[in-house]
């Protein structure tokens, strides 16, 4: 098999060599077995084949950390100063931002992301991503400490924690990748990445960039495969010293249990979420319409803090359900290289099929849809949005993540009904909380059970600011600051300039 596919993107005419290899030592290389397993990429808006990638076998992965090892030990680690790291990870975006419509018309390609969302958002962010954690390279400092009396003082340095395993999912493939390879690229730890089995493209394309921006063979290794093969190698390897996943809380616990079977290697999850918003009856009700609208349709549904159940103050109730429905109305499920289209397809029939499950679900369990919930006929994996309302607690839509347009809306009396309606729920990734009472967006906001809670807005995210889950959604933080802990080993030092044993 080549390792170089030329995709012709239809829409644009365009063609796009795309390398189809595994990523090891910055050479695109073929499966070590005899006959290795394919992936085929597809593109959810059309159903086509888009070209078939290698996938990693077991035997694959130990070739990759061997060489991440190697890199740690030599080119990259310790070896190699802040500053360097910087400069290579600014590069780094600096070809990305070179490429960006390459890559996002390849992202739509495989994913089924408008263009543009692609372009300005998903792109957009990783450029910054990528930037904001070059600027830490050169930042990564301990702590002096004062200890017991004046012949003693400790030190710690904050060490690169060694190989690491990434393992991320295929609703913001480029994006997911960018939160996972910077910061670590930016304390130096070297990498072992796999990308989702349904969107492997942009990964590779990416990893074309890292050689090209002149990292060490190694450094950043890309091995795409099937979660239950390459997925699970890596998270059980002896000599992965890290796995960071995102991905469903499922996997999330297959993932725990591997590390802790194989070497204990430190793990960070960011897993699932059923995420509700609060609208009180102060709030600006056009907005927080629109806030809840965004919630549920951006990406599809298919977010991790997709605002899937909304609770809305009795007396408003009407009033909001119809400014909503009109602002879900307007969302265009469409082919992402159509200019109109505000949202794409699901991403692959069996999600296709488990959203459709629930939207049955909730029609067999009685609640009422009073948007969407009919099946388009014809090509491509799409789902309209779709609202239900007539809700109960015990509702498999009201309980269960569903990662699609998918929404619940019920209603609440007072301020702490709405609260304890909103934590009900093992999740805790996102919240929204909608009130133009300042005191009460206080109140609210500080008893959710979520990591991140969103006042008068939502699911806007910043690369400076912590986001991770609270419950079953996670544990570990990325962006900010936060997320360099995530790469880095604390080690402490006692030093003694006097005080002697006898
Ligand atoms: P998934 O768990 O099926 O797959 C995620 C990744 O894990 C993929 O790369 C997959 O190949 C791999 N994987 C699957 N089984 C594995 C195993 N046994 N061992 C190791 N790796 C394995 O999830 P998905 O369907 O790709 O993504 C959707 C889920 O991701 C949703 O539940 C969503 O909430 C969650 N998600 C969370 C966040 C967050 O930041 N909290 C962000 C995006 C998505």
């Amino acid at each position: 098999m080549a390792h170089i596919a030329t995709i012709t993107i239809a829409a644009t005419n365009k063609q796009i060599p795309v390398p189809t290899g595994l990523f090891i030592n910055n050479e695109f290389v073929p499966s070590v077995e005899d006959s290795p397993e394919k992936i085929l990429a597809i593109n959810p808006a059309t159903e086509e084949v888009i070209c078939p990638v290698v996938s990693a076998s077991p035997r694959d992965i130990d070739v990759a950390v061997k060489a991440a090892r190697q890199a740690f030990q030599t080119t990259w680690g310790k070896n190699v100063t802040g500053f360097e790291r910087s400069r290579l990870i600014n590069k780094l975006a600096d070809l990305i931002e070179r490429d960006q419509q390459e890559l996002a018309e390849l992202e739509t390609l495989n994913n089924g992301k408008p263009v543009k969302i692609a372009r300005d958002f998903d792109i957009g962010d990783t450029i910054q991503c990528l930037r904001y954690y070059a600027g830490w390279a050169d930042k990564i400092i301990g702590q002096s400490l004062e200890v017991d009396n004046k012949t003693k003082l400790a030190f710690t340095r904050n060490d690169p924690i060694g190989v690491c395993g990434q393992i991320i999912p295929w609703n913001y493939p480029i994006n997911m990748w960018a939160w996972k390879v910077a910061p670590a690229l930016a304390v130096g730890c070297t990498i072992v990445m796999k990308p989702s089995e349904l969107t492997p493209l942009t990964a590779l394309k990416l990893s074309e960039l890292v050689r090209e921006a002149g990292f060490p063979p190694g450094v950043v290794n890309t091995v795409p495969s099937y979660g239950h093969v390459g997925g699970a190698a890596l998270a059980a390897h002896p000599d992965v010293d890290k796995v960071a996943f995102t991905g469903s809380t499922v996997t999330g616990r297959k993932i725990m249990e591997a590390a802790a079977k194989s070497n204990l290697k430190k793990v960070s999850l960011e897993l699932g979420g059923k995420s509700p918003h609060l609208i009180f009856e102060s709030a600006d009700l056009e907005q927080a319409a629109s806030w809840a609208a965004l919630g549920i349709c951006y990406n599809t549904g298919q977010d991790c803090t997709a605002g899937s159940r909304v609770y809305v103050q009795e007396p408003i109730y009407d009033r909001f359900i119809d400014l909503l429905t009109a602002k879900v109305k307007a969302t265009i499920m469409g082919d992402g290289f159509d200019e109109i289209s505000t949202g794409g397809p699901i991403i692959s029939k069996g999600q296709y099929d488990r959203v459709w499950a629930y939207i049955e679900a909730g029609k067999q369990e009685g609640a009422k849809p009073i948007l969407g919930g009919v099946k388009r006929t014809g090509k491509g994996f799409f789902v309209d949005p779709t609202i239900f309302t007539d809700i109960h607690r015990d509702m498999k839509i009201v309980k269960e993540e569903i990662f699609g347009p998918v929404l619940s809306v019920g209603k609440f009396k007072t301020e702490s009904e709405a609260i304890s309606l909103a934590n009900e729920t093992n999740y805790g990734l996102g919240a929204g909380v909608h009130s133009s009472d300042a005191n009460q967006c206080m109140r609210v906001s500080s008893s959710l059970e979520a990591g991140t809670v969103w006042v008068n807005q939502y699911n806007l995210l910043s690369n400076n600011v912590p986001f991770g889950g609270k419950k079953q959604s996670g544990i570990g933080r990325e962006l900010g600051s936060h997320a360099l802990a995530e790469y880095t080993s604390v080690k402490a030092v006692h030093w003694n300039f006097g005080e002697k044993v006898d």
